[in-house]
């Protein structure tokens, strides 16, 4: 039996692995569980999975969650503290990590430094301190399994192959909702034409990186990471039926590829069942419905994020740490209506200008600078 601890069960990604985990419920058993502040959502998942221990967002939510359910056989955390006891508790196996934010990144490396394999769908971890996270998995004897589904689709095609033959990967995305828009009318969308993406059910943070192509970026730097490759090597292709999660060339010129549903189930599963393979009652493709596959050549100049990230992950050192810190305070601005969707990228270039990049930073170093690009963008953000 499989004991897992999962950093964000009530979002998007911790409720599927929940999912996943009653499904089979004589393989898997849970240990620790955390939630920021769905208090409703996460007493139901406590009464469901009995946790030995939880973490919630301070102790407010938990007071609150006191009155939900009967707490007394279980030790509750706050905080980034509370996932760290989580990460590391001497039970634990493996670790879900599916925060948002920067609030996982502690708690991933004290996971590392106790073994354990981390099933990693957060993107802050490794674009923050891709190389603070990286080193610290090489003196681990535990792993990192990618859970985002064009990571998995990689790391999946690369597992019987020498990484040294690795020629070129293309990471693909569906090009999210203003794939069709007209350059011209990016300045006026609205919230909820953002908020709608086309393939994928996600929380609305990663919802406005999908439509401004961030979250591509992102990946890309996450990508160049964990599989030791530089940016160079990274060809992003927009694929708009999001059914080839990703592929791999290698010297010989051939190409391996990844294809699944648009299911996040798909990647959480094949994490926790690593290195074995597993069947479930998921639907398969229907290659009749499909028809055609199109990939189509991102438009840089619309979606200047793309751009913005190829520089800070040719840049590396604290340069990810910054542009994630001005992407997030500028998308939760849209997300406020303070800002238009095209000054998303001016922002975070803006900051990126400002700031004075560390070669190698230390993990004191990281949390400064994110500090600092948090409040240079939201002096850009919220000015009047
Ligand atoms: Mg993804």
């Amino acid at each position: 039996m499989k004991k897992i601890s999962i950093l964000g069960s009530t979002g998007s990604i911790g409720t599927n692995t929940l999912d996943v985990i009653s499904r089979r419920p004589s393989e898997f058993k849970v240990i620790g569980l955390s939630a920021y502040r769905n208090v409703g959502l996460f007493a139901k998942q406590i009464k469901k999975f009995k946790p030995k221990i939880i973490s919630v967002k301070d102790d407010d939510v938990a007071r609150e969650l006191e009155k939900l359910i009967d707490l007394s056989n279980i030790k509750i955390y706050t905080q980034a503290e509370g996932l760290s006891h989580i990460a590391a508790h001497p039970e634990v196996q493996i670790v879900v990590v599916a925060t948002t934010g920067t609030i996982s990144l502690v708690p991933t490396l004290r996971a590392l430094e106790k073994n354990k394999t981390i099933a990693l769908a957060n993107k802050e971890p490794l674009v923050m301190a891709g190389k603070i996270v990286m080193d610290r998995l090489k003196k681990s004897k535990g792993r990192i399994i990618p859970v985002d589904s064009e990571h998995s689709a990689i790391f999946q095609c690369l597992q019987k192959e020498q990484r040294r033959t690795l020629k070129r990967i293309y990471l693909t995305g569906s090009g999210g909702p203003f794939h069709n828009l007209p350059k011209s009318k990016l300045k006026d969308v609205s919230l909820n034409m953002a908020l709608k993406h086309p393939k994928w059910k996600m929380g609305r943070k990663i919802t406005i990186d999908s439509a401004t192509l961030m979250n591509k970026g992102l990946e890309l730097i996450e990508a160049c990471w964990l599989f030791g490759v530089s940016p160079d090597k990274i060809e992003i292709l927009i694929h708009p039926e999001a059914m080839v999660h990703s592929m791999v060339e290698f010297c010989d010129g051939s190409i391996l590829a990844q294809l699944g549903i648009t299911d996040m189930r798909l990647p959480i599963q094949y994490a926790l069942d690593y290195p074995q393979r597993k069947p479930n009652k998921l639907k398969g493709v229907d290659f009749f419905k499909v028809n055609k596959l199109t990939f189509i050549k991102p438009d840089l100049s619309k979606f200047p994020c793309l751009n913005i990230a190829k520089t800070v992950a040719r840049k590396a050192g604290s340069y990810g740490c910054v542009m994630n810190a001005a992407n997030e305070i500028s998308v939760h601005a849209f997300l406020d209506g303070q800002i238009k969707f095209t000054e998303i990228p001016k922002i975070i270039n803006k900051v990126i200008k400002r700031n004075k990049p560390i070669n190698n930073p230390t993990l004191k170093e990281i949390f400064a600078v994110d500090d600092w690009a948090r409040k240079e963008a939201q002096l850009l953000c919220y000015r009047q």
